[in-house]
């Protein structure tokens, strides 16, 4: 597991959101990308080049999905 502090200051690279931990602290998501960020060994890769193309409207109950943003 991911230390929350860690998780806290973990941002996209790419357009600095904050980042979501699947249920496994496998991946890390950013919605607004529509990008995952593999977590190896408990550290968090966070490149550009090693995201992984992924489909936010395809998992509509994947994470992140309880938060209330208003805009
Ligand atoms: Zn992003």
């Amino acid at each position: 597991m991911l230390d929350p502090k860690l998780l806290e200051i973990l941002a996209c690279p790419a357009c600095r959101q904050p980042v979501t931990p699947d249920e496994a602290h496998a991946w890390l998501y950013c919605r607004k990308c529509a990008v995952r960020y593999r977590v190896e060994d408990g550290i968090p890769i966070m490149l550009v080049e090693e995201a992984e193309k992924w489909d936010p409207a395809r998992e509509q109950a994947g994470p992140g999905t309880q938060d209330r943003e208003q805009g």
